[in-house]
């Protein structure tokens, strides 16, 4: 058996920023994650986007956190070295209802402090977004809005937990959690461990596995997102982060311009039974498409180079009915952070749970620590980590120099987005164990071809740094072979 102060479980945005968040005191760290990478789960399908807090209810955790996160945001991506852009955002809609709907965000947000919140008249709008449809009747600008990549995100707080002590364990699924008098003892597929606290941060299964311990207070309904993504060759094509509100009930469309150049278009929201898991639905891509076709008509959508689907941890309250526990129809819209004598869930965190990963992650932290006593801090902490060097993002003498240290950066694997073979070493190196771990690291296979032209070669990478057959090489892991024969075989 192995001991730890705290056993973090899930190892996506909330779990990583946790962890980051608990080094900073003078306690063992040890994250259990069920997977083989980081931020494989709801951090891998989002839309990426910082918010300011206009959307949320006055007086709540979610608000504070948010409206914190939002100013702390550059800061944070200095440290963490991480790509982080604020081109703000432009809330519209075309008639009498939306109308409505941005007068009352308006005055939310400045009852929330927002600063720099301004509703723009048509000509304004057209003046910074000429692409959009005739019609629009009222835009809500705001500043602060900005944009990240999830999982650089996630990586830069995972490495920079790691580097301060955080041991993290992968394949790891907790399976069995019991309260002992020392605190919990929790089993995973490859081992036991005991620890004094426990912070859940295990996404879509958090409140499965609070209640491997609890009574039922919260369950999990989850539902679905389509997303389309269109090359960057349309960088420019919007301005700012597009908010669309509908006059008619139901979700309007979103556009991000992403840190990467490319657009994102979505999420949809639907029934996750539409498609099977993981997948996106044919009607969700159809949903996309008419909107787009209303709102930003001449968007070029042959331009699409991908479509991906997340999922939504919908939080319910529960209720019991036949002996069974079962959710209610009552959605809870807060976040919901749990302190059960040392075990803290954070369960159905949704958006915006990026933008306050890092304060969650504080929060989560505290409370542990709280309960642990009030421990020192760790004198040794660092908040900072540098990424992996990009080779095309370096002045020429400086890529020169590169490539005399190691000839590697001379190579370029991803011609796409010119990445460079020493990029995926480093990436690999640094935890990458699948063809798109590697992707989320350095960006190779997001670009047209889509790993098309890369796939094979980030492969060879992985199996030799890994010293294991290409064979076992996965494109995201089990049940994702590349190869399924070799030749001679
Ligand atoms: C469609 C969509 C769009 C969003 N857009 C935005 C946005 O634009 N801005 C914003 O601020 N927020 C957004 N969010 C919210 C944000 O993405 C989430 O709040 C955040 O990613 C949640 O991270 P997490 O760590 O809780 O979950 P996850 O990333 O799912 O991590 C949970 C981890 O726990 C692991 N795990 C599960 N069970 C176990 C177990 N038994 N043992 C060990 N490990 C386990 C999983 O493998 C997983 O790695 C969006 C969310 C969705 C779904």
């Amino acid at each position: 058996m192995e001991h730890t102060d705290v056993a973090v479980i899930g190892a996506g945005l909330l779990g990583c920023f946790t962890a980051r968040a608990l080094t900073a005191f003078a306690l063992s760290v040890t994250v259990l994650e069920a997977r083989e990478d980081v931020c494989t789960g709801i951090s891998r399908a989002n839309t990426g986007i910082v918010y300011t807090g206009y959307d949320t209810k006055p007086g709540t955790l979610k608000t504070a956190l948010c409206l914190q996160a939002n100013r702390d945001f550059g800061r944070l991506c200095r440290e963490l070295d991480v790509p982080f852009s604020r081109p703000g955002s432009l809330l519209f809609g075309f008639g009498p209802r939306s109308e409505r709907v941005l007068r009352d965000k308006f005055a939310q947000g400045q009852r929330n402090g927002v600063p720099g919140l301004a509703l723009l008249e048509p000509a304004a709008v057209y003046a910074r977004e000429p692409h959009l449809a005739p019609g629009v009747t009222l835009g809500l600008y705001a500043p602060g809005t900005g944009t990240v990549d999830p999982w650089a995100l996630g990586i830069a707080a995972f490495e920079n937990a790691r580097d301060n002590g955080a041991d993290f364990r992968f394949c790891q699924p907790v399976l069995h959690m019991e309260r002992t008098p020392e605190g919990f003892r929790l089993e995973t597929a490859a081992g036991t461990y005991q620890a004094r606290a426990v912070v859940n941060c295990a996404g879509l299964q958090a409140a499965a596995v609070r209640e491997l311990t609890q009574c039922p207070a919260v369950r999990l309904v989850p539902s679905a997102a389509d997303y389309l993504v269109l090359d960057d060759t349309l960088a420019g094509f919007v301005r700012h982060i597009l908010f669309h509100e509908p006059e008619e009930r139901g979700k309007g469309l979103t556009i991000v311009p992403t840190v990467e150049g490319a657009l994102l278009i979505g999420p949809t929201d639907r029934p996750q039974g539409e498609a099977p898991a993981g997948a996106v639905s044919r009607q969700g891509l159809e949903r996309l498409r008419r909107l787009c076709a209303q709102v930003v008509p001449d968007l070029p959508l042959e331009e699409t180079i991908r479509a991906f689907a997340g999922l939504r941890p919908d939080p319910f309250a529960v209720r019991q009915e036949g002996g069974q526990w079962v959710p209610t129809d009552r959605s809870i819209h807060s976040f919901t952070v749990l302190e059960e004598e040392g075990l803290i869930s954070l369960v159905g965190i949704k958006t915006p749970g990026l933008t306050c990963a890092a304060a969650l992650g504080e929060h989560a932290a505290s409370l542990a620590a709280q309960h642990l006593g009030g421990p020192g801090r760790n004198v040794a902490f660092s908040p900072e980590r540098r990424g992996i060097r990009r080779a095309h993002a370096l002045s020429e003498a400086e890529r020169d120099a590169l490539i005399q240290q190691d000839p590697a950066y001379g190579t370029v694997v991803c011609r796409c987005r010119d990445i460079t073979l020493g990029e995926v070493r480093e990436a690999v190196r640094r935890g990458a164990v699948t063809v798109d771990g590697v992707k989320r690291r350095t960006g190779a296979g997001m670009g047209r071809c889509q790993g098309a032209r890369c796939m094979q070669a980030v492969a060879e990478v992985l199996a030799q740094e890994q010293n294991i057959p290409l064979r076992s090489v996965t494109k995201d892991g089990p049940g994702s072979p590349i190869l399924l024969g070799q030749p001679g075989e």
